[in-house]
């Protein structure tokens, strides 16, 4: 496994890291197998959020025997002090570590949201000071647009960024990791894999380490996925135009078309319907089969989806072409609970 410097932090990470997200939906020894044969073929970075639900702990049980040899990184969506370094002090404890070398500050939306946060009271203030502390070892941030990130460094030192990179979404990142890199700050990508979109992992891989960031983290629910992964990685070969090309043609025949990339673009829906959570949520449901996890989120979304009166507006605002009203069509039968009437139609017809 190649192994890059993470710029000016010191550490030295595997090109090629685990993201938290599958290890809420599998078990503690699917996740121990998974992490330990990472770990066995030179992984080293681990990276999660409290978003995750108990991926900390799960991460933390799996790495207790060689802690010392990983880089453990996480992140809080929290806005405010009190609450980050609340969800600091909880990092530490379901890691089961007495410092986590990278705290991030998650997924920050927007320059409102960046202001907010690095303001007097803001999360970041928890973040500097439990580092000044010494209870985490380096700052980082994640978010979608680059101007938020380029923001966010004229305004404080941090020391790592994520950044989505995937060869649909292959403008954003444009420029955006030599400037980073330039600065002597990391630059980790996610989502390589395009939420799981991607299907062949070789050329999705191969087109994120072209790129050359410091590393990429990708999410795995399986051995097999992770072995698919880690050959990829072994592979490295440079990626061509023409694959890429024939990519993106695929995804202008089918898959990408309902693939939201999350840029809350969609935000006015006038009936307040949360979009982005609510596509994710039955993302969630059709590409990784997370039933309960969906049907519980989706009872949880308010205002639901019968909200929806169809009037249009979304779709023609989304920049992706994304046929929201049909996939809420969809997702409103899907996750329907399990003894309602027409979900036991559906289970009779379709057996799901
Ligand atoms: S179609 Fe539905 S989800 Fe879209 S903006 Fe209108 S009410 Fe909101
Ligand atoms: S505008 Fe489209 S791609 Fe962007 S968050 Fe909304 S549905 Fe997703």
């Amino acid at each position: 496994m190649e192994r890059h410097k993470l710029a000016n932090t010191g550490l030295e990470v595997s090109r090629l890291g685990l993201g938290g997200i599958p290890f809420q939906y599998i078990s503690q020894t699917e996740t121990n197998a998974i992490i330990h044969a990472g770990h066995d073929r030179g992984m080293n970075l681990f990276y999660t959020s409290r978003m995750y639900r108990d991926s900390e702990n799960k991460i933390g049980l799996a790495v207790r025997n060689f802690r010392d040899e990983v880089v453990l990184g996480t992140s809080t969506h929290k806005r405010k002090k009190p609450d980050g370094r609340k969800e600091i002090e909880q990092s530490l404890r379901n890691f089961g570590t007495d410092v986590i070398d990278i705290y991030s500050l998650h997924n920050v939306l927007t320059l409102g949201v960046l202001n907010e946060i690095m303001s007097p009271g803001g999360a970041y203030q928890a973040l500097e000071e439990m580092r000044n502390a010494g209870y985490i070892k380096h700052v980082g941030i994640s978010a979608h647009q680059p101007e938020t990130i380029l923001r966010a460094l004229e305004m404080a030192a941090f020391d790592v960024v994520e950044f989505p990179l995937n060869f649909v979404d292959r403008e954003a990142a444009a420029g955006l990791i030599e400037e980073v890199k330039g600065r002597g700050i990391g630059f980790v990508t996610i989502k390589p894999m395009v939420f799981g979109y991607a299907g062949d992992p070789s050329l999705a891989l191969r087109y994120v380490f072209s790129q050359r960031p410091d590393a990429t983290v990708i999410g795995t629910y399986k051995l097999e996925e992770l072995n698919q992964n880690l050959d990829a990685e072994a592979d490295g070969s440079p990626v061509t135009e023409d694959e890429i090309m024939d990519a993106i043609a695929l995804s202008e025949k089918g898959c990408f078309k309902v693939f939201c990339r999350r840029c809350e673009t969609c935000v006015t829906c006038p009936q307040g319907i949360d979009i982005r959570k609510a596509l994710r949520i039955y993302e969630y449901f059709d590409r990784y089969h997370s039933t309960d996890w969906a049907r519980d989120s989706y009872r949880a979304l308010s205002p639901g989806l019968e909200a929806c009166d169809n009037c249009g507006i979304c779709e023609r605002e989304c920049p992706y072409h994304i046929p929201i009203k049909r996939e809420f069509a969809r997702a409103k039968i899907d996750l329907l609970p399990r003894r309602s009437p027409r979900r036991l139609v559906q289970k009779k017809l379709f057996g799901r």
